[in-house]
């Protein structure tokens, strides 16, 4: 079947652009403890990787009975962007491949399940922003987050490319499944510090991207394949 060329590359944040996925999941298992709910790093990574904050309240409310109300969210924010500010980091090789991008004629976006505040402070800390402003898209803005295809959807519209000439860039089986439901080409990274696991890729591959690669440099080419 004849692939169109790609005319969108629609980013993930977090796992993709910038190297977060660590320092969330301390984050939100030590604020699960203090609330006195036992999680550990292995329950958020299957559960939780790549969904949305509303997702983790609902789980939050139906597995473990805990409310998670403002004040707790807020000492998560707080606790999480401090970390981002002392040591997010981009993930390697990727400004040379939005430079790629640029040079081939490809316009790109992103499109992350956490919030804007969280999304332009990651891309800020990394020297990213102007890379992307503003072309930024948040779960915040469609009513279901990923795995449901709403947010990249409506990424494509607004940049004016059909589904079917996007591809998206993500780390999580979530995004990847949302990523298939748009009916998009659907690129997992797995390079980013928590994607290494030969669990994580079971999970990927159970998934049956379009393409897996682990080095952002690579992009271009993946792209073409
Ligand atoms: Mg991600």
């Amino acid at each position: 079947m004849h692939q169109p060329a790609t005319g969108l590359v629609i980013f993930d944040c977090d796992g993709v652009l910038v190297d977060s996925e660590p320092m969330s999941v301390e984050v939100l298992v030590a604020a699960f403890n203090r609330a006195g709910v036992a999680i550990d790093d292995a329950y958020v990574y299957e559960n939780f990787l790549g969904r949305s904050m509303a997702t983790v309240v609902e789980t939050a409310r139906e597995e473990f009975a805990l409310t998670i109300d403002e004040r707790f969210l807020d000492a998560m924010r707080q606790d999480l962007y401090q970390r981002f500010r002392s040591g997010l980091r981009a993930i390697e090789g990727l400004t040379a491949a939005l430079d790629d991008l640029e040079r081939a004629g490809i316009a790109f976006c992103v499109a992350s399940s956490s919030n804007p505040e969280r999304i332009v402070l990651s891309l800020s800390v990394t020297g990213l922003l102007h890379r992307f402003e503003p072309h930024i898209f948040s779960a915040t803005m469609v009513k279901n987050g990923k795995p449901a295809p709403d947010l990249f959807l409506h990424a494509a519209e607004r940049m004016g490319v059909a589904p079917a000439c996007c591809a998206v860039v993500e780390d999580s089986p979530a995004g990847l499944a949302a990523a298939k439901a748009a009916g998009m080409r659907a690129l997992a990274f797995c390079g980013a510090s928590h994607a290494t696991g030969p669990r994580h890729h079971q999970v990927i591959d159970a998934l049956r991207p379009d393409v897996k690669f682990d080095a952002m440099g690579d992009l271009l080419h993946c792209l073409r394949v």
